[in-house]
């Protein structure tokens, strides 16, 4: 029998089993098969899009009867290859983008219930309606899922006050490898009946059983926003500001990015018609944001702050949004500039973190390695540091072959792993694993840990049926 006809086999048993509407073959499989940067693109026996969770169940078994594995998708913004399959005649994407309903919010418990195909601006969106905040903030956050948020683990802008997904997360629905349904739906803020199953799911990246429902913790709607863009002279001042902000601002800190001078010409390339908001040229410049409700007076505090760090001189300029279109303003420099840098054709993009003690010594050191080697590339550190986490970004010259800049991508991502091992750093604070960063995660997995997880694997999904590849890459046989 030929691929295409053992292809048509499956997705006719698919269809039999599952009913027509649940299945989808050819080529509108091709959308779900192409990473979000578009730089690859691979292919699936189908896509299955269930709409509840015995759909799911049911989705899970076919597969597995078949011997096809599965490899769930969210939003697929996932920037690490988790979501897209690598073995197209073998694997079956199950996609969460038709279980978008809201179970339930409720105000006096601070806490919702959400189907894993919920979009997370929209879920922030009905939540802020009934005057509550979630607090997981991203830049993807019009097209990434719940599910997707909970399977990665997602960090995000707010990780500094409200903490990554994880801590956000109250309970989880789980369709298991065998098709059986873990239902720890929870909204206790308090449960220490022994080990916390549900923690064994979230950052697992789909390798355990698929995510259906999600309950979270909500915050109030922080009603007072203040947000300001600062030029300071260095890294090393930008985290002493950091330190200083985590003790004066009283813990309402909910954002602390930092940006180089190269941030306003990339996202001026991408958003040309942007305005300048400094006059100045600084060497480093940091996007503040001290939010709150009640009776605390946000403004006055980031006004009092700026004041008394801009006299001290550790601020050089700055400029507080006098609205919430000019805080919008300040915050598309940091987004545009990713796609300014996306504008500039394939590029090494790194999510790293170090203790924050030794942030700005880590990037000097690898930024002059990069530089030792690749004197014709340009390194672009940016992120979330005030959580230790940058994005240490290496472009190389646009107009050179396509093997020349792959070439140049891999001797940037060596040079900067050998220095990140010397802090030991992470080669992923935020985005997982997936199957983009596996031989990277797998050269430096000790071995006991290893042997951990491979047990965990084969204890939960014996068959290997939850996709296969990412993460580690643990054989049937093993
Ligand atoms: C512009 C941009 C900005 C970003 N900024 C950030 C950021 O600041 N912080 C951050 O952490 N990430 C960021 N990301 C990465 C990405 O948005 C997050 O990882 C997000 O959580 C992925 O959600 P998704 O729904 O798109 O998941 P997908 O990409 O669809 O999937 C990601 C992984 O989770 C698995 N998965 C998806 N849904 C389920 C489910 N229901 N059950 C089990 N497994 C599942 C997939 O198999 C895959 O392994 C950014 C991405 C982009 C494009």
């Amino acid at each position: 029998m030929s691929g295409a006809e053992e292809t048509q086999r499956y997705v006719e048993s698919l269809a039999r089993e599952l009913g027509a509407d649940m299945v989808l073959a050819g080529e509108s499989v091709e959308r779900y098969c192409r990473d979000w940067h578009g730089d690859v693109t691979t292919g699936a026996v189908a896509v299955l899009r269930p709409r509840t969770t015995e759909d799911v169940s049911a989705a899970v078994k076919a597969c597995a009867a078949l011997g096809l594995s599965i490899v769930p998708q969210g939003g697929n913004t996932g920037l690490v290859l988790g979501a897209t399959p690598d073995q197209p005649t073998r694997q079956v994407v199950v996609s969460l983008e038709r279980m978008t309903r809201i179970r339930r919010i409720d105000a006096d418990d601070f806490s919702a219930v959400v189907e894993a195909g919920c979009i997370l601006s929209e879920f922030k969106d009905a939540v802020a309606r009934e005057g509550m905040f979630f607090p997981l903030a991203l830049g993807a956050q019009g097209s990434c899922r719940i599910g997707g948020n909970v399977s990665t683990n997602a960090g995000g802008i707010n990780v500094l006050r409200y903490g990554m997904t994880r801590e956000l997360v109250l309970g989880l629905e789980v369709v298991l490898p065998d098709g059986s349904i873990f239902d720890g739906l929870s909204t206790l803020r308090k449960d220490n009946r022994g080990i916390d199953l549900k923690q064994l799911f979230i950052g697992a990246e789909g390798t355990l059983g698929i995510v259906t429902a999600v309950s979270v913790k909500l915050t109030p709607e922080p009603d007072q926003v203040a947000t300001a863009l600062l030029g300071l002279n260095s890294l090393d001042d930008a985290i002493a500001l950091f330190r200083r902000a985590r003790r004066d601002c009283c813990d309402l800190m909910s954002a602390f990015e930092f940006m180089p001078p190269l941030a306003f010409v990339l996202a001026r390339e991408a958003i040309p018609d942007l305005a300048m908001p400094i006059a100045g040229d600084y060497r480093a410049y940091v996007l503040l944001e001290i939010s709150g409700s009640g009776l605390v007076d946000i403004a006055d505090l980031m006004e009092r702050f700026l004041g008394a760090v801009m006299e001290e001189g550790l601020v050089a300029d700055g400029v507080i949004a006098s609205s919430q279109g000019q805080a919008r303003n300040l915050w598309l420099f940091r987004e545009g500039m990713n796609e300014g840098q996306a504008k500039r054709g394939p590029h090494l993009r790194t999510d790293l973190s170090v203790p924050l003690s030794r942030l700005a010594d880590f990037v000097r050191d690898a930024e002059k390695a990069v530089a030792d080697v690749l004197p014709d590339c340009v390194c672009v550190s940016y992120g979330h540091v005030g959580d230790g986490n940058v994005h240490l970004n290496v472009l190389p010259p646009g107009d050179l072959p396509r093997a020349e800049i792959d070439a140049r991508i891999y001797k940037a991502k060596t040079a900067i792993n050998e220095v990140l091992d010397t802090y030991q750093g992470s080669i992923s604070a935020e985005h997982g694993i997936g199957r983009l960063k596996r031989a990277d995660y797998i050269t430096r997995l000790p071995a006991v840990r290893r042997e951990l997880l491979t047990a965990l694997k084969s204890a939960i999904d014996p068959t290997f049926v939850m996709n296969p590849g990412c993460q580690l890459n643990i054989e049937r046989s093993s």
